[in-house]
């Protein structure tokens, strides 16, 4: 059997290279792909969300291709150290002092809640979901052969790279395009207590203090790995020496990935990527969404309306379609006003699939339907993109306004296919889903609550307080929760 990536030419943007490339996977029909995953010591904010959904519908789309695709999404549970540096607090570490919690409670809470936000935007799972811990001795195994091949050293139970001898055979910075004299021109000295050759060098194992207690034993002593060891442990492991495509936000491109390349490099000889593909930055107000500068969103905050930024609730499918307007690669900003036009826009399109299923069919065809499924493919091999395949879908939206109004016409053989593209396109590769009711209720359950809040109201005039705190009481207990304004009661479906 043929299969669709036989027939379709999909070029990517390495950030390599810096240009769009033909894909070709290593192995014909396979692609492995591994993206890094959060880490999970608070809750995720949109941003995040943004990087995730860009690689879920590149995930996506490479299944509908036809490839076998094992795609490898790790979890952060450890060496993260604030401010992606060598030294501080580890991040995991830091939020469990703070709780009062042990490290495993803080990295249980996030990421199930990762895992949660992640099924409302409705991303698909990827196939394997590793975590920094469970691959502490492959991390070990790693900085040894780096040691052997002379490109790390120990220091005082702390083991670091040797970035100025590995770039004395090797390109350290050609990913970020960074020279790495210029980056020691631009550093400041190292001071005498400090135990680095240079400050370039980065650590792969860290002595842990006697009050850090994410440690593990090693042969340098008990320590704890560094942060850019576990993809480079946990990509070969599931994914081989060298693979397909590396992904992750733009802000991770230097340090963490041009490390991960290094590291690699100094023990396997060979490149371990192929293709690097970075999805670019959500912002909010003019800059870019982050964690630590508080400039953020969270999902439920969106889904709930709960928020200081936007003028109503919107729902995770409207989000994802916002998302998916946007090019991967291209910053994009949150604002009110966008989520409005996107809301407006995904019901324009959710309204056309709907009246194409009630569509007439006659004898000929005014709508070149192979051509127009054609320019869609043609969008999505060209580096994935969206915003000119959903310019696409809204054109098959006007045509079907056009039949529907008896000025133009369609066959039935032209109406199956259209329906089977707008649906592969819209739901399989951007993963939207068909608008619920409010708030991510079905239409029955929210007819449900909607009389149950009337019922209360009622209630509430006749001063029946037992039965109006009853009905609100039980659907808290339930996880729904009423929310009382000027303009009438509203639901909220935790
Ligand atoms: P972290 O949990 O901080 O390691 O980040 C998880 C992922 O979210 C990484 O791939 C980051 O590049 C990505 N990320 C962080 N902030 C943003 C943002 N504002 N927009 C898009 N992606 C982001
Ligand atoms: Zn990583």
């Amino acid at each position: 059997m043929t299969q669709l990536f036989q027939q379709q030419q999909l070029k990517v943007t390495n950030s390599l290279s810096g240009k769009k490339e033909v894909f070709v996977p290593l192995k014909e029909g396979y692609v492995g792909m591994y993206v890094c995953g959060p880490t999970v010591y608070s809750n995720v904010h949109l941003g995040n969300c943004r990087t995730f959904m860009s690689f879920d519908m590149i995930f996506r789309y490479l299944k509908h291709l036809g490839y076998k695709v094992r795609y490898v999404r790790n979890i952060t549970d450890a060496g993260h150290l604030e401010n992606d540096a060598d030294d501080g607090e580890d991040k995991i570490a830091k939020k469990a002092k703070l709780e009062q919690l042990e490290p495993m409670e803080v990295v249980q809470r996030y990421t199930v809640d990762f895992h949660e936000t992640l099924q409302k935007f409705n991303l698909l799972p990827p196939s394997i979901e590793p975590t920094a811990t469970g691959h502490i001795i492959e991390q070990i195994e790693i900085i040894q052969k780096i040691i052997a091949q002379g490109y790390a050293y120990e220091k005082n139970g702390s083991v670091y790279f040797d970035v100025i001898k590995f770039n004395a055979s090797h390109d350290y910075g050609k990913l970020s395009g960074r020279k790495l004299e210029d980056m020691i021109a631009s550093t400041r000295e190292l001071t005498a207590q400090e135990e680095k050759k240079n400050p370039q060098d980065f650590a792969l194992w860290k002595k842990a203090e006697p009050q850090h207690i994410m440690r593990w034993p090693s042969p340098w002593g008990d320590g704890f790995p560094g942060w850019h060891l576990e993809c480079t442990a946990m990509s070969t492991k599931y994914l081989g020496e060298q693979f397909d495509i590396h992904g992750g936000g733009m802000d991770l491109k230097f340090p963490h990935h041009e490390c991960e390349i290094a590291q690699a490099e100094a023990c396997n000889t060979t490149s371990p990527v192929n293709y690097w593909l970075h999805a670019n930055m959500l912002t909010l107000n003019g800059k870019k969404m982050s964690k630590s500068t508080g400039n953020n969103i969270y999902p439920a905050e969106i889904f709930s309306g709960e928020n200081t930024i936007l003028s109503k609730p919107f729902s995770p499918s409207v989000v994802r379609f916002f998302m998916m307007q946007a090019h991967y690669t291209s910053i994009l900003d949150l604002s009110d006003s966008a989520l409005q036009a996107s809301e407006k826009g995904y019901h324009k399109l959710m309204e056309g699939l709907k009246s194409l299923d009630s569509l007439d069919t006659s004898n000929t065809s005014d709508f070149d339907v192979a051509t127009w499924k054609q320019q869609c493919y043609t969008a999505m091999n060209d580096d994935f993109n969206t915003p000119v395949l959903i310019a696409h879908l809204f054109e098959a939206v006007r045509q079907i306004n056009l039949i529907n109004d008896g000025k133009a016409t369609i066959t039935q053989e032209h109406k199956q296919e259209l329906q089977d593209t707008l649906s592969t396109f819209v739901f399989l590769v951007l993963g939207l889903t068909a608008p619920s009711g409010e708030n991510g209720a079905s239409e029955t359950l929210e007819g449900v609550l909607r009389l149950l809040i009337d019922l209360r109201n009622k209630a509430r005039v006749n001063k029946d307080f037992v039965t109006s705190d009853k009905i609100r009481d039980e659907l808290i207990a339930m996880g729904i929760q009423l929310k009382d304004s000027k303009e009438g009661t509203t639901f909220t479906i935790n």
